[in-house]
């Protein structure tokens, strides 16, 4: 672990091991971090927030993440290596995910001194105004999809805000974030502004969300969890954020450009082994072109490489642990029950050692199936017949989450339209997941509250202080 600008082991002594999903092999293991573990990282989190990073220069923090980005893009081949032998992501997805993080300390490290306050015409003879100052110590919990990204997403926002951090990533996926905290010294973060603390959920996890000192709980990983966060930060009212999971609707009309629509469709559900919360993964087609759409989608997911990610031919890996592939094979039984399957459907029998599974599609799928309804989390696509622009937007929001959709179509009109009646926090035409650090990302209902990057990105961090500056030197004269 990362404590106090030191390499640290748990106090119990305890640890766990750490995977290669495609060889099944033990690659490291890390400390299990408990709670006076989580206790020794709040302390230096917070005696570094009061002795310095509270009032360090917003230029001198910005400069900081800058040097940080700048040593993901210089150590980018062995960080994408590791991330792909860590969570068998295809390596060239990992390395897009390497130039995202630097990409994101960038632009918090730009707008680190962006952040100000506004002067307001209050009725008096006074000066009021609004000023932003940092929380405090942040605690910040993250999934195992998008490791070191999830972790620039989270780390970069706060320093930026002027917070300190412990950050726990997941126990499947700590190696990155681990590998450049080496680092964090080097670039100047002072010990103590950035804590890396290893471990399970109800261990680690719980502890810091239950932690008096610690102002905020940023989270991105199940709904489940997500809820039991919620009610954890309840104790000590600490504010929370959630980005939990999704069952987004990628919809398809009959004017679509067919070719790239089954592309489209392919590529929002089985990017990242389709581990991803705004996996496209309830496609919506149109009854006109649904049996050509299925067929077609059925053939190209046929083609697609399944493979160890370091393969640079790979288009797929393995899933992410055995958990995680025996639950997606689960879902594969269930829906076998629940609807026709058009492609894959198992897990492939070519490979000795990896948790793969198959890219499966499911067609003639009812919307309140369970494969409709649940957040599967790994390479399962359900397509569901609709027939004209209302039914579409019917089913796409029947759905107790709100992370994503996308809609396809070259009727202006009706894009928008469809645009405008979706309740998802994220909402793209012609495309689907394509995201940029500039622009909000979280969900509607039951896929949390909260906005990440951009400028909505940093307001999760900060508070917002009144100030009134009286300039009447009259006596108040009431009493
Ligand atoms: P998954 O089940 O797919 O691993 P989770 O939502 O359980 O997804 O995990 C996301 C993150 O939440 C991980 O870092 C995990 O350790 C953490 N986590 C799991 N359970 C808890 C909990 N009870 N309290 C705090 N964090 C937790
Ligand atoms: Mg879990």
């Amino acid at each position: 672990m990362h404590i106090d600008g030191k390499a640290a082991k748990a106090a119990s002594g305890g640890t766990f091991d750490v995977y290669d999903p495609s060889t099944e092999q033990v690659i490291a293991t890390c400390p299990a971090a408990g709670a006076a573990d989580i206790d020794r990282a709040v302390l230096a989190a917070k005696r570094a927030f009061y002795e310095g990073w509270k009032t360090t220069a917003a230029q001198e923090r910005g400069r900081i993440l800058f040097r940080l980005a700048d040593r993901i893009r210089a150590r980018r081949g062995e960080l994408a290596e590791l991330e792909t032998r860590n969570s068998g992501k295809p390596i060239v997805e990992a390395e897009y995910d390497m130039d995202d993080a630097a990409t994101c300390f960038e632009y918090y490290g730009g707008l680190a001194t962006k952040i100000n306050g506004e002067v307001l015409p209050v009725p008096a003879d006074a000066i009021a105004f609004a000023m932003k100052e940092p929380m405090g110590v942040a605690g910040q919990i993250i999934p195992w999809n998008f490791p070191l990204l999830m972790a620039a997403w989270k780390i970069a926002p706060a320093l930026a805000a002027g917070c300190t951090v412990i950050l726990k990533p997941a126990e499947q996926t700590p190696l990155t974030i681990l590998k450049l905290a080496e680092d964090f010294e080097a670039v100047g973060l002072p010990a103590g502004v950035v804590n890396i603390v290893t471990g399970d959920g109800p261990g680690a996890g719980a502890a810091l969300v239950a932690h008096r000192d610690v102002r905020k709980i940023a989270f991105t990983g199940s709904a489940e969890v997500g809820r039991l966060i919620m009610r954890g930060a309840a104790d000590h009212l600490k504010r929370v954020s959630l980005e939990l999971g999704g069952k987004s609707p990628n919809i398809f009309f009959s004017d679509a450009d067919f070719e790239n629509a089954v592309d489209g469709a392919l590529f929002g559900t089985f990017i990242n082994q389709g581990e991803v919360c705004s996996a496209g993964s309830r496609v919506l087609v149109q009854k006109d072109i649904y049996k050509k759409f299925v067929d077609a989608a059925a053939a190209k997911a046929k083609t697609i490489k399944l493979g160890p990610g370091l393969d640079r031919d790979t288009k797929m890996g393995p899933l992410v642990s055995k958990e995680q592939r025996d639950r997606v094979a689960g879902y594969l039984k269930i829906g076998a029950g629940e609807a026709k399957v058009a492609a894959g459907g198992g897990v492939p029998r070519q490979f000795s050692t990896g948790w793969y599974v198959e890219p499966t599609i499911f067609y003639d799928v009812d919307n309140s199936a369970r494969i409709a309804q649940e957040e599967i989390f790994g390479p399962v696509m359900s397509i569901i017949p609709f027939t004209d622009e209302a039914d579409a937007i019917r089913i796409a929001n029947a759905t107790e989450y709100g992370l994503a959709a996308a809609v396809w179509t070259r009727d202006i009109f009706k894009a928008f339209r469809v645009v405008r009646s979706l309740e998802a926090g994220i909402v793209w035409v012609n495309h689907m997941q394509p995201t940029f650090v500039e622009a909000p990302w979280g969900g509607y209902k039951s896929s949390g509250f909260g906005r990440e990057l951009g400028h909505w990105g940093v307001e999760e961090y900060l508070e917002t202080k009144q100030v009134y500056i009286n300039l009447d030197e009259k006596p108040i004269g009431w009493y």
